[in-house]
């Protein structure tokens, strides 16, 4: 049998503890290496595959050293990976979609009301990998941390003009005046 990796033995000792407090020294225990090698996995597995594993930066409720996974990760075919995207392709899908997330709007600057963290963005396919999607710009749009978990429930639609005033009516002033002054800077009036 091959030898687990320590990633792979940090992924099921979280995967037995969904919902339990763990703590560093746990954590370092089941993979069996040292503070920056694991420290480093569960980074991965919380930004590269959007693992819900809160830390005391997260959740108050935690001690510096405690972590919990919240709920059953996504699936690994529900991911997109980008670390095979080229920084190259990378910037022309950033700057096609106008560094907006093309699901639901937000842009790096933005706070996310889902997490209340600043917006990152990533790559993600439109066409799943696993469903044939290829690697190319007409397969890959930018999508925000939280809608590349598939986390906000947003219809991929894009909105119609009609929506889109039907929104701004519903606003308050300040609100209407806020887009206004978007729309006045993004094309230059
Ligand atoms: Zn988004």
């Amino acid at each position: 049998m091959r030898k687990q990796s320590s990633k792979e033995k940090i992924r099921q000792f979280f995967l037995a503890n969904i919902g339990n407090v763990v703590s560093s020294i746990e954590i370092r225990d089941a993979a069996g290496s040292d503070v920056s090698e694991w420290a480093r996995r569960v980074r991965e597995l919380r930004e590269d595959e959007g693992w819900p594993i809160l830390t005391n930066n997260d959740n108050a409720g935690l001690k510096p050293g405690q972590y919990l996974l919240k709920e059953a990760p996504p699936k690994r075919s529900a991911v997109s990976f980008s670390r095979n995207i080229s920084a190259k392709l990378r910037a022309e899908v950033l700057d096609r979609n106008g560094f907006t997330c093309q699901m639901c709007g937000l842009t790096p600057g933005n706070i996310d009301p889902a997490t209340g963290r600043l917006v990152r963005l990533h790559i993600g396919h439109i066409v799943d990998k696993s469903m044939g999607g290829k690697e190319e710009l007409s397969n890959l749009r930018a999508l925000c941390s939280t809608c590349n978990q598939g986390a906000k429930n947003i219809t991929t639609m894009r909105p119609s003009t009609i929506w889109l005033l039907s929104q701004i009516r519903r606003a308050g002033q300040e609100e209407q005046r806020a887009v206004l002054d978007w729309l006045r800077k993004k094309f230059k009036e």
